[in-house]
């Protein structure tokens, strides 16, 4: 079983992943989908006229502002545009893809943080209406239930809190619990990088393998933004008991394949050698 997440930031390709997904099922092999829609949601936000704004907290950590309304535009979005796109087009190649956000059966759910911290300016400011959470359930037997019948699960973020509200969680700690729930051998991050780079301009500069015990030092030096966040997932996946995390290209041909093939970055416990980082 393999859980594949594609990112929504600018730079990404889903036209790739979606043919090589379907060549795939065709075989027999089975996967989960998950996606972003990071890109697509600043667009929207800003034609309605509510611009994205994005928190950075006291450890370095970048996520978005998540008022009440931009909660309601990420459903609108992720769900409404993103996932049904996805899923005509998987149907149009022959899968019988099914979508569901995170609220679906409560497929993700968790708590809301009830406070969130930002650092502004030097100073350190207290949100208390902030939308965001984190999953800490995943709904197992719903995916089983659609698996078992032939359909291909195609997920989107955001979640259901333990209060039902809506919630943004991020696309790929979201995706690293579901590979853990369903021990998954494999998690495959496919993004706008071509892998973890120690030179964020350079995508020729990709690291191609990092021990677990390194994840916290590549984090330090070469991860800035929403990579930091990537890997955080990837060291999540790892703790669940998943083996590998790769975190890889997806516009390229057969990005699946790419990224198994050691094209990107491979995250795995072995024991660390030094200077291989
Ligand atoms: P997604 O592709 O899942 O939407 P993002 O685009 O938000 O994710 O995050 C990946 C981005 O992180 C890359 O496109 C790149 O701009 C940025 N980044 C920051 N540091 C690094 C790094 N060391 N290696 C690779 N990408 C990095």
């Amino acid at each position: 079983m393999l859980v594949i997440k594609v990112g929504g930031g600018e730079g990404n390709a889903v036209e790739p992943l979606l043919d090589e997904l379907s060549h795939l099922w065709e075989q027999g092999e089975r996967w989960i989908l998950v996606h972003g829609g990071s890109a697509r949601t600043n667009k929207i936000s800003e034609q309605l006229g509510h611009p994205p704004e994005f928190i950075t907290s006291p450890s370095g950590f970048t996520s978005r502002r998540t008022d009440k309304r931009t909660a309601k535009i990420l459903a609108m979005v992720y769900t409404g545009e993103v996932n049904t796109s996805i899923v005509r087009e998987l149907q149009q190649r022959g899968v019988n893809a099914v979508g569901l956000s995170g609220i679906d059966g409560g497929l993700f759910s968790g708590p809301r943080k009830k406070a969130l911290i930002a650092q502004e300016n030097g100073h350190r400011k207290v949100i208390r209406d902030d939308y965001t959470g984190k999953v800490s359930r995943v709904n197992v037997h719903l995916l089983e239930t659609l698996l078992n019948a032939g359909f291909a699960p195609v997920i989107s973020p955001p979640a259901i809190s333990d209060e039902h509200d809506i919630i943004n969680v991020d696309g790929d700690r979201a995706s690293a619990a579901l590979a853990g729930a369903i021990q998954a051998e494999s998690l495959i991050l496919l993004t706008g990088a071509s892998g973890v780079l120690t030179d964020v301009n350079d995508m020729d500069s990709v690291i191609s393998s990092i021990p677990e015990d390194k994840i916290g030092q590549v984090i330090e030096v070469f991860a800035e933004g929403r990579m930091r966040i990537k890997l955080l997932a990837a060291r999540e996946a790892l703790q669940s008991g998943v083996q590998r995390v790769y975190i890889s290209a997806s516009d390229v041909e057969q990005p699946v394949i790419h990224a198994l093939n050691g094209g990107g970055t491979v995250i795995e416990n072995v024991v660390s050698v030094d200077g291989v980082v």
